[in-house]
């Protein structure tokens, strides 16, 4: 039996480095070798057992590789590119076939990416997967391969930033510099926006003010909404992305709006926790709500082009790089708080 090696979450606090069975290829499919993956806060949360996913549980949707075989009919990729692949979309339903194939139907019911009882969450802790072809993105042959590991979160922030129709100019307040607030800093930055960022902690402000933040406020220390409204004549900002959970900021993101402006909701909310809102401010102000959730296989397309092409430096996003026998040491790095994208390389 060919193997393949793989990081499975037994239970709490606890990894396996298991030998899996390489999956066989059936026609359009590609197998997928993995070399890079990073952890996101799913693999983090199911590692802590603070977010109930079934187990034993293989994580990992976030990471780049090389196509080590092709299934007959595939024709846009060939062995030894260099490659990503996107969500599951099922390519086969209304919202796949119109560009909003983040609402994808089928997504749960689409074949698992690795030979593996247990739940299959993007399967990249395992280093062969079978992945439909039209999910799989080649990337140029000189990327660097950790960067193009963190094509879907940059995806996810394209979608996002793409909602919110930044103008040039625009005042735009992104709240909390997780490495989500940071991509969405950077993408608005690219749109000819003047970027306010919201963040307490000390080297994230830093961060925030080395990669081309116009502003950058502590929330902790200053009235964010006094401040923004100093520098906007009174009005308020444009465009608020908030990526914190969190009741009480939502409504000082609703509050920071001007006229017209766009709230994005970036971070996910417990929907048990609902917000007052004031529906009569939002008619009166003309101010938008948009939801924002994942990214179509066109905002992954976009995101490996801005990564291939040089076009935005993921470096700073990388907090450190481990071996695939040091899987222990990278989930307890990555599970530190306030830490940016821990990588495994195969
Ligand atoms: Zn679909």
């Amino acid at each position: 039996m060919e193997t393949s090696r793989a990081i499975v979450i037994t239970e709490k606090d606890h990894l396996e480095l298991r030998e899996l069975e390489k999956p066989k290829l059936k026609a359009y499919e590609v197998l997928f070798q993995t070399k890079t993956v990073s952890l996101c806060t799913i693999e983090q949360r199911t590692y802590k057992g603070t977010r109930a996913y079934q187990l034993p549980f293989l994580g990992g949707h976030e990471c780049s590789g090389v196509v080590a075989e092709v299934g007959e009919g595939v024709v846009g990729v060939k062995p030894g590119d260099k490659v990503i692949f996107t969500s599951g979309y099922c390519n086969q339903c209304e919202f796949d076939r119109s560009g909003r194939g983040t609402q994808c139907e089928n997504k749960q019911k689409m074949p698992k990416h690795a030979v593996f009882e247990g739940f299959v969450q993007g399967g990249g802790l395992s280093e062969y997967l079978a992945i439909p072809a039209w999910q799989i993105i080649k990337m140029p042959d000189d990327v660097n391969l950790n960067h193009a590991a963190l094509t879907e979160p940059l995806a996810c922030c394209v979608h996002s930033v793409s909602k919110a129709r930044i103008k040039f100019a625009d005042t735009v307040v992104i709240i909390g510099l997780g490495i989500m607030g940071f991509l969405h800093m950077k993408l608005a930055l690219m749109r000819g926006a003047r970027v306010v960022i919201s963040e307490t902690d000390e080297t994230r402000k830093a961060l925030a003010l080395k990669n081309g933040a116009n502003m950058v406020f502590d929330p902790t220390k200053v009235d964010v909404l006094e401040e923004v409204r100093n520098i906007t004549g009174g009005k308020g900002a444009d465009v608020v992305f908030n990526t914190i959970a969190n009741p009480a900021i939502w409504r000082t993101a609703i509050e920071l709006l001007a006229p017209y402006g766009r709230l994005v909701a970036y971070s996910s909310q417990d929907r048990k926790e609902l917000i007052g809102v004031d529906f009569g401010y939002m008619h009166s102000k003309e101010i938008e709500f948009i939801g924002t959730l994942n990214p179509t296989i066109e905002d992954n397309e976009i995101a490996t082009k801005l990564i291939g092409n040089n076009l935005i430096d993921m470096s700073d996003l990388i907090d450190s790089t481990y071996a695939y026998h040091q899987a222990q040491e990278a989930f307890d790095r990555a599970c530190v708080p306030n830490t940016y994208r821990v990588l495994i390389n195969f």
